[in-house]
């Protein structure tokens, strides 16, 4: 008996499995994508691609590579309704019969849950939104930048760090100035990381000091001094 496997969303996650699965099946069965994007972007390279390193082009994956393979088939649409008791996925036009149902949507970032956020801050966790914010940090003249984390659990703990010390050494090579902090409502710089191998690092000094709506404060250079007072606040 052949196997129908179902992956839902092909970013990271589903691009991995897919390609394993399809892989073990062989012959035996057939992978179904449902993905509405042709060209997935590397969310590791994003930050370079807002820095101005990287073009959109080489941060992109054509899953063109997986859908040619024999058991793999693409459905370029997106998934409107899953029924579990009858195991079908419903897009647009489609039907798909499933055996086996991997989902992998990942996660739908809720700018509007702040008022004004999405209009006012640039965000680097999308490709559109890199673009933006490498216009930004081109056109930026000097300043006071304010880098902050809503609210956790979120993707890559460690891609707000990496955007502030990004930002200070191509603030400083520029010879613009900068006063960048950091806001987050973690205990710590990278809680995965151990608290100590952040306090031998000269680069980010935080601090615990409670700021309204419990955020921990961060400033990219020991030496600059951080003022909850002038912080970006929820409106
Ligand atoms: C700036 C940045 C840097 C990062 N750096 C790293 C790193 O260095 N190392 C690391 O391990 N991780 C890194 N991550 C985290 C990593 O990108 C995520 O953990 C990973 O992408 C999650 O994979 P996923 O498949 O669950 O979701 P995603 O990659 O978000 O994929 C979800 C997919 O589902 C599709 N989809 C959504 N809704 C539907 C629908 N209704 N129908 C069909 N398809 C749909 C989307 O189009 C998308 O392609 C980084 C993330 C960011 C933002």
């Amino acid at each position: 008996m052949t196997s129908n496997i179902v992956v839902l969303g092909c970013g990271l996650g589903g691009l991995k499995v897919s390609g394993l699965v399809s892989k073990q099946l062989g012959r035996s069965g057939t992978v179904t994508i449902v993905e509405p994007r042709a060209k997935i972007p590397l969310p590791s390279s994003l930050p370079w691609l807002a820095f101005g390193w990287r073009e959109p082009n080489s941060i992109l994956k054509d899953l063109k590579s997986l859908a040619n393979r024999k058991n793999v088939r693409l459905v370029a649409e997106k998934v409107e309704k899953i029924n579990v008791a009858g195991r079908i996925i419903k897009t647009q036009s489609h039907e798909i019969l499933y055996d086996k149902l991997v989902i992998s949507l990942g996660a739908d970032l809720a700018f509007d849950e702040i008022p004004g956020l999405d209009k006012y801050s640039h965000t680097m966790y999308s490709l559109e939104g890199a673009l933006k914010l490498r216009d930004a940090i081109k056109n930026f003249q000097g300043g006071s930048i304010v880098i902050g984390v809503c609210r956790i659990p979120y993707k890559c703990p460690a891609a707000p760090y990496e955007l502030s010390l990004l930002m200070e050494e191509t603030m400083r090579r520029a010879r613009k100035r900068v006063d960048i902090q950091l806001f987050t409502p973690e205990p710590h710089p990278v809680p995965a990381a151990r608290r100590r191998s952040w306090s031998r690092s000269s680069a980010i000094e935080w601090s615990s000091k409670v700021v309204p709506h419990s955020s921990t404060i961060f400033s990219s250079q020991s030496r600059h001094t951080a003022h909850p007072g002038s912080w970006w606040r929820p409106v």
